[in-house]
């Protein structure tokens, strides 16, 4: 039987299915123009989180609408000349804004998330890559006693889900973190948090261990993909292939891809941003930081601070808009001593979104052989290898560990 795979795409997701797939006795050959991890896997967070858990169509969001929509919040920027397009993804976006949806919603999240950081520690493991991993839990931390009033129904879910985490006052704040400045009056700690210290070299060690176990991974940009006869064919810049099975793990250019097969574009494209900083005065920082009040995360990362920032609504291509990490640079001083900033230009990155916040992973809706793996928004480096799994599940006819209709491509394509 001919058991060979394509996977198109070689950041988390796409790894994450590579190395499975191999794992099932599949062979595999993964395409991407870039180097495995390079892209949006690289500069993320960091967080393996079921603080992530929440579906960004929170109720509370609706009563701060008027706030986003004027951009007076820093952890949203909205293009303007974007707004028209996104129209309809927005009133889907909202009409979920409803705590039973939330709740069921997150629900399903958390089953993902839980089951993937399982994956994530094994291979970890295996891949000898340890000193990767911080498992100090992440912490919330709330400047203002509304604001942590208002995210009550978020904890809820953590509670509904058994995600262990524990309210902390000021100073059990400090104690755990004693170089943090006095402006927090709230924190929560998520103790089932874990954080990785280099998103993209544990995207490579995940890779190489495809390699090592004779996996190959090639470089080459995927134009189009067309049907012909019971195949497969590929049209990259390096020429035309043909392939007996496919999945399309591209991340916010997966509708590239598509779209020309009749898909229409389910997406929205967060950017986000991140710098780096060295930590001042030889400050230290034990764990990931969300400064929720301040709209930013911070991570004590291999190359320094990692500070991220939120959802910049836009084109997915149109040019850099650093204002988020202007504004929140001010604010990142109030809170911890930084010294100087590392990077000369703000790393930015795109987060593909759909308006429930789940994935899209299962077979292709209208085509043979078709799987698809994508919009992972928040959640891709802690979702990578669960929606390995549950693709190399799809495609070997296995039973899935839970039900993943939430996740069915069906329900927007
Ligand atoms: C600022 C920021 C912070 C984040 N923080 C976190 C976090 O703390 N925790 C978390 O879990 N997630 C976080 N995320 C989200 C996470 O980074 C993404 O969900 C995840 O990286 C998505 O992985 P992916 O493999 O789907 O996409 P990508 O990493 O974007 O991979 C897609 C791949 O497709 C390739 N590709 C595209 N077009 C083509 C083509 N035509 N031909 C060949 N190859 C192509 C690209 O080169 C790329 O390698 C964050 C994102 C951002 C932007």
């Amino acid at each position: 039987m001919n058991q060979t795979v394509t996977v198109i795409g070689a950041g988390i997701v796409g790894i994450s299915c590579a190395l499975e797939l191999q794992r099932r006795g599949y062979q595999v050959t993964q395409i991407d123009r870039r180097g495995p991890g390079e892209e949006t896997s690289s500069g993320n967070a960091g967080l393996l989180s079921y603080s992530n858990i929440t579906p960004l169509a929170d109720p509370a969001l609706l009563r701060r609408l008027h706030r986003l929509i004027l951009n007076q919040d820093d952890d949203f920027l909205l293009h303007y000349p974007h707004l028209i397009s996104l129209i309809p993804w927005l009133l889907r976006f909202v009409v979920r804004c409803k705590r039973k949806i939330y709740l069921r919603d997150g629900a399903a999240m958390n089953a993902l998330t839980g089951a993937s950081i399982e994956k994530h520690k094994l291979w970890i493991a295996q891949a000898n890559a340890q000193g990767l991993l911080n498992q100090g839990g992440g912490l919330k931390l709330y400047r203002e006693r509304e604001t942590f009033l208002r995210d009550q129904l978020e904890r809820e879910l953590l509670t509904q889900c058994g995600v262990r985490h524990r309210l902390l006052d000021p100073q059990q704040v400090y104690e755990l973190e004693p170089d943090l400045k006095h402006v927090f009056v709230q924190g929560v700690l998520i103790e089932d948090t874990v954080s990785i210290r280099n998103p993209e070299k544990l995207c490579k060690a995940y890779a190489q261990m495809y390699v090592d176990a004779g996996g190959q991974v090639r470089r080459a940009t995927v134009r189009s993909l067309r049907r012909s006869a019971d195949n497969w064919e590929l049209n990259t810049d390096q020429g035309t292939e043909a392939a007996s099975r496919i999945v399309v793990c591209m991340g916010a250019w997966t509708p590239e891809i598509i779209g020309p097969l009749g898909y229409s574009n389910p997406l929205a494209i967060e950017r986000g941003y991140h710098t780096v900083f060295a930590p001042g005065q030889e400050a230290r920082l034990s764990r990931p930081i969300f400064d929720v009040d301040a709209s930013y995360v911070m991570a004590p990362m291999e190359m320094g601070l990692r500070v991220s920032t939120g959802s910049n609504l836009t084109y997915r291509e149109t040019r850099p808009d650093p204002r988020q990490v202007e504004r929140v640079l001010p604010r990142v001083r109030e809170a911890f001593p930084i010294d100087e900033n590392l990077l000369p230009e703000p790393w930015m990155g795109r987060r593909p979104t759909v308006p429930d916040t789940l994935p899209i992973i299962g077979a292709a809706p209208r085509h043979p052989n078709l799987w698809l793996a994508f919009a992972h928004s928040h959640m891709g480096l802690t979702m990578g290898p669960i929606s390995g799994e549950l693709i190399a599940n799809c495609i070997s006819g296995t039973e899935q560990p839970f039900a993943i209709n939430a996740c069915d491509p069906a329900r927007y394509l």
